[in-house]
């Protein structure tokens, strides 16, 4: 009923499937779908483990996204997705170098009045500010940085050009934040919202917005928030208890609605029920649920 803008969704290229998996792919997904939620539920538990056991169960449990994105993760499922839960808008971010910048760009540009794009800052394919600027010139104006992904930490001089260019624009920078200890990733442990504390006070016109909320550790990203102004918190992969603590430390107008569609199946509904459960429980108002859901993010990309 109420609509929303996801801040963090993502598209994948089409997967080589023979005919008889497409033909089955719909009727699996109603097969995953109690998967999907034992796999949400425990995604919040594991931050619950001694830090030793966790980067086991982390890298263990982080392929399994691969089967939901066999079956749910191109661009006409992102639309159903959006369709069946009133998600008005998203903002599809890349993966490089599985999900490219230009493919997001070319994407988008197929429901221009659904999807925003994004562009990653992405040390392989960009080396100079102009490469960038090509990037803002044709409208883009969030991007992305996620060290673990890329390899390049926070504190490499490689971002400084880029930054000092978005912060003469104002524009948005999602950061991804937390460690995730698998070795899909470059740089595991360079994740930490902690990494990021320079950029806040050097760059005070770049709206940064913390996606993930430092994942595991969210306390840190929650204190970040609290004390910069121009730091947001995403809600993708944080429980409602977590999402409520933000809200009372932070307050409601620097929290937006983000769901990391598709990386466990049924990221949309997930994340909105957390959401609405809050509503439900007389913690938030209608008014506090709509700005999450999507008022908030109006006035960002406004
Ligand atoms: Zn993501």
């Amino acid at each position: 009923m109420f609509p929303i803008i996801d801040f963090h969704v993502h598209v994948y290229p089409a997967l080589p499937l023979s005919s008889e998996l497409k033909k089955v792919r719909s009727s699996l997904k109603s097969v995953l779908e109690p998967v999907s939620q034992l796999q949400h539920n425990a995604q919040s538990l594991i931050r619950k483990f001694p830090q030793f056991s966790r980067k086991f169960l982390e890298e263990i449990t982080t392929p399994s996204v691969i089967p939901h994105l066999l079956i749910e993760s191109q661009f006409d499922d992102l639309i159903t997705e959006m369709n069946t839960h009133n998600v008005e808008k998203a903002v599809v971010i890349p993966h490089p170098p599985i999900i490219s910048n230009d493919f997001v760009y070319y994407e988008c540009r197929k429901a221009p009045n659904r999807l925003i794009t994004s562009t990653f800052i992405d040390p392989q394919t960009m080396t100079k500010k102009e490469d960038l600027v090509a990037f803002y010139n044709q409208g883009v104006r969030i991007f992305k940085i996620n060290p673990i992904q890329s390899g390049v930490p926070a504190e490499a001089p490689y971002y400084n050009d880029f930054l000092e260019y978005l912060n003469s624009k104002k524009a948005i920078v999602i950061l991804h934040t937390g460690n995730i200890y698998s070795h899909l990733f470059k740089a595991p442990d360079k994740g930490d919202v902690k990494n990021f504390i320079p950029w806040f006070t050097r760059y005070p016109d770049i709206k940064f917005l913390l996606a993930h909320m430092n994942f595991n550790e969210p306390h840190r990203a929650i204190e970040q928030a609290s004390l910069y102004e121009n730091v947001f918190l995403l809600t993708s992969w944080q429980p409602t208890d977590v999402i409520e603590k933000a809200i009372n430390k932070v307050g409601v107008s620097k929290i937006l609605f983000a769901s990391d569609w598709p990386l466990l199946g049924g990221n949309i509904l997930t994340q909105k029920n957390r959401i609405l459960q809050l509503f439900k429980n007389k913690k938030i108002s209608e008014q506090d649920l709509k700005n999450i859901f999507a008022e908030n993010a109006k006035h960002l990309l406004a």
